[in-house]
């Protein structure tokens, strides 16, 4: 794991967090690989990188993205992932009303009570590709976002639908 003072002025540490399930394995996979693999579960966490540019600024940053597990027994560990991270990518299952009430329940406020002070935070209800099993609205989503200071999208790891968005917005 890179400590602060290795990091260079472009890089960025982002760590994906949520329930087992949820789907941030394939997300990462989507916007690593392109692919949408039968992730197996995950066990520890696994780092990968990819290089973005910036919208914005056109800026070039290397991501390094670290995949944590949601299983409930490695939930101690995980915040040696986000005590250094510049964006936490919190994701919920659209379709799974208990994934979002475990980002309010324990996930956000593990990060606001552990993880850095400006840490940029991201609420992302993933496969919403399947809209007929939808149960988490876009409205508490967002309520939720902007009451944590936190930016917030819908997206489908299976139909690659707005993950670019997600780190656009992190950088
Ligand atoms: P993780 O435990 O959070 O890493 O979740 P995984 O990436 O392992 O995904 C869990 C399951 O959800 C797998 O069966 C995936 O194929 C499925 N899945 C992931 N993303 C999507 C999506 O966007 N849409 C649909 N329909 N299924 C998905
Ligand atoms: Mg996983």
């Amino acid at each position: 794991m890179l400590e602060e003072e290795d990091k260079t002025d472009n890089e960025r540490k982002i760590v994906f967090l949520g329930d087992a399930g949820v789907g941030k394995t394939s997300l990462i996979s989507r916007f690593v690989n392109d692919s949408f693999p039968n992730a197996k579960p995950t066990i520890g966490a696994k780092p990968f990188s990819r290089s973005l540019q910036l919208n914005q600024s056109n800026k070039n940053i290397q991501l390094q993205i670290w995949d944590v597990t949601g299983q409930d027994k490695f939930r101690s560990l995980t915040n040696m992932y986000y005590r250094d991270a510049d964006g936490a990518v919190l994701v919920f299952d659209v379709t799974r009303r208990e994934t979002f009430e475990s980002l309010k329940d324990f996930w956000i406020k593990e990060l606001l009570d552990k993880g850095p002070e400006n840490i940029q935070i991201a609420i992302i209800g993933n496969k919403c590709d399947i809209t007929e099993k939808e149960v988490v609205t876009m409205k508490e989503t967002q309520d939720f976002a902007l009451h944590n200071k936190a930016t917030y999208k819908f997206v489908s790891a299976k139909k690659n639908l707005n993950i670019n968005d997600i780190f656009q917005k992190l950088g």
